[in-house]
């Protein structure tokens, strides 16, 4: 399917295909149900389910990596399956739970420890952090290294029995407190939680460590190729060490790529909850949020976000990527796609002096000039247009080109409008109307002799237009990098990432628009209805998706 260079890691996969280490591959997506998806994840996702396509044979398991009940829950589990089916991908029954393995996980410890490769330590947190030593000095091995098996068969039951507090007891393998390597400093591969867990409850008063569960989940489904970001490499040799030293019935390989990272947002999870909690952003899918469900709701398609994740590759470098060209993906692929409308944000009206009091008239306005299929619409036109407020102007510079004194406009798809005069409120000096006429026969033909008109502004009839809400949406930090800005991200928040317009008008065929139906406003930028809020001809609620052309910085 996919042409040119393959990435380092299906070269590893096809060499591995050829040699016949494998027949096909199994690869795993395992988001740890603590918050929603964000694009960092579409890279994985995009990375472990494309492999699936790509060989015969092969699958790809979505897998909840939930051993850490404190911050996981239900909730994220069903939102997570949501955006990746969104994504455009589908682990079909390959469904699984790391929290079905805590048998596995239990049994796999007590054979340590009866193989004399792991123990009980007794020390408090901090004798233990003081007893790994550093990168530069070598750890101390703990006085509890050499406590009998039986001993430590009976510590271990009861920690998992609940009888011994949080904190007072962990399970470590004995590898190597010598070690160069800071993973293999006998690392702590249970410990003692009593919380609740979102799937098992109360049942267990001990958690695997991810470092020792995660290889036993790869390896009890068969994971040919684990792929994961690039800050596991330095735990690979541990990663090894469970494999080779639990009963396993595979033995699964790692391979680290590098985490994708976006200017003007955070990726963390952590941080994604504090705007959330903070009430910073609506929710985990507002339109602001780099989350895959707040692109969704801000009328990102699948498709450009696949074809963003594909343009940057799989690498073994990180790098911050910039936003900008997440957003040109967008773009492209709604200037192809989307059907153009006509939408007014700021209404200022025209009176067409000339035209009969209730005619109306049908305009013929093309639906999308990149893609002749997709036909025409018809607009209607009557005596009262409204146009953007900065469309006109009293007393024009040199180059502006729309309406003014002087100066004709063509309505997009329509006539074209000589300026007859114009009214102001007394006391604001606002302009409350422009009276215009309009000149037979120009529609799809140039200006008559002596007639200026160098501009076709969008339009909405006053008698059909539509109310709308309109969410004018924008970057939600001004810094590049706010996980780099002083004083922290929250410092760094753009104060105007959200300006809400009431009053938009706009084309009547809109009002028949259902929910996260994307299009072109003409002149304006893209915009869709909005998932929640926008209510089939009730309350029209647009939100903007990208502007037509990328800002200049
Ligand atoms: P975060 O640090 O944002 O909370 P995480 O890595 O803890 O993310 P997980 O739910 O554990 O989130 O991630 C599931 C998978 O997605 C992992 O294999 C992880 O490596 C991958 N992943 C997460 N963030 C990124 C990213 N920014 N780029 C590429 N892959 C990512
Ligand atoms: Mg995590
Ligand atoms: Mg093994």
């Amino acid at each position: 399917k996919k042409e040119g260079k393959k990435d380092f890691i299906r070269q590893i996969i096809a060499g591995d295909l050829a040699k016949g280490k494998h027949e096909t591959t199994i690869t795993r997506f395992p988001p740890e149900p603590n918050g929603f998806l964000h694009i960092g994840h579409a890279r994985a996702i995009c990375l472990n389910f494309g492999l699936a396509q790509e060989n015969p044979g092969a699958r790809c398991h979505l897998r909840f990596d939930d051993t850490n009940p404190v911050k996981e829950d239900t909730k994220y589990v069903e939102a997570i399956q949501e955006d990746i089916k969104w994504l455009g991908y589908d682990w079909g029954e390959h469904l699984y739970f790391a929290s079905d393995y805590f048998d596995y996980f239990y049994d796999c410890a007590v054979q340590l420890i009866k193989d004399g490769k792991a123990y009980v330590d007794l020390q408090s947190p901090e004798e233990m952090k003081a007893g790994r030593g550093n990168v530069k000095e070598a750890g101390t091995n703990s006085p509890y290294r050499d406590t009998s098996v039986e001993e430590n068969l009976e510590l271990f039951e009861k920690m998992k029995n609940g009888e011994i507090g949080e904190g007072k007891a962990v399970l470590r393998a004995k590898i190597d407190m010598e070690s160069p390597n800071m993973n293999m400093r006998d690392p702590a591969l249970y410990r003692i939680l009593h919380a609740h867990h979102h799937r098992t409850g109360d049942k267990w008063k001990i958690y695997p460590m991810y470092d020792f569960a995660h290889p036993l989940e790869d390896a009890k489904e068969c994971i040919t190729h684990s792929l994961c970001s690039l800050e596991f490499e330095d735990h690979r040799p541990l990663y090894d060490w469970v494999v080779q030293n639990c009963p396993t019935p595979s033995e699964p390989r790692q391979i680290e790529f590098s985490r994708l990272n976006l200017t003007y947002t955070v990726m963390s999870k952590r941080k994604l909850l504090d705007l959330v909690n903070e009430g910073i952003v609506a929710g985990w899918d507002d339109p602001r949020m780099p989350t895959l469900s707040g692109m969704r709701r801000r009328g990102y398609a699948p498709e450009s976000i696949r074809t963003f994740i594909e343009g940057r590759g799989i690498t073994k470098f990180n790098s911050n990527t910039d936003f900008a060209l997440l957003e040109a993906d967008v773009r492209a692929h709604l200037n192809a796609n989307a059907d153009r409308r006509m939408a007014v944000l700021e209404p200022l009206k025209l009176v067409i002096d000339n035209w009969e009091e209730g005619r109306v008239e049908e305009m013929e306005c093309m639906n999308n000039p990149e893609n002749p299929e997709a036909g025409t619409r018809k607009v209607p036109l009557g005596k009262e247009v409204y146009i953007e407020r900065d469309d006109f102007m009293e007393e024009a510079p040199k180059k502006y080109f729309r309406l003014a004194p002087g100066q004709a406009i063509r309505l997009r798809g329509g006539y074209i409008l000589n300026y007859v005069s114009h009214e102001k409120d007394p006391e604001t000096g606002e302009v409350t109307q422009v009276h215009v006429e309009y000149i037979p026969g120009t529609i799809g033909q140039n200006a008559p002799e002596g007639i200026k008109c160098k501009a076709a502004v969008h339009w909405v009839s006053v008698d059909h237009a539509v109310d709308a809400e309109i969410r004018l949406y924008d970057r939600l930090f001004t810094e590049e990098n706010p996980d780099g800005f002083e004083g922290g991200f929250m410092k760094c928040l753009n104060p105007e990432s959200l300006n809400v317009i009431k009053g938009a008008k706009v084309e009547p065929i809109l009002a028949e628009a259902g929910k996260e139906y994307s299009c072109q406003f003409e002149r304006v930028g893209y915009f869709c209805t909005d998932k929640e809020d926008h209510e089939q001809g009730e309350k029209i609620v647009f939100n903007r998706t990208v502007e037509l052309k990328a800002a200049k910085f």
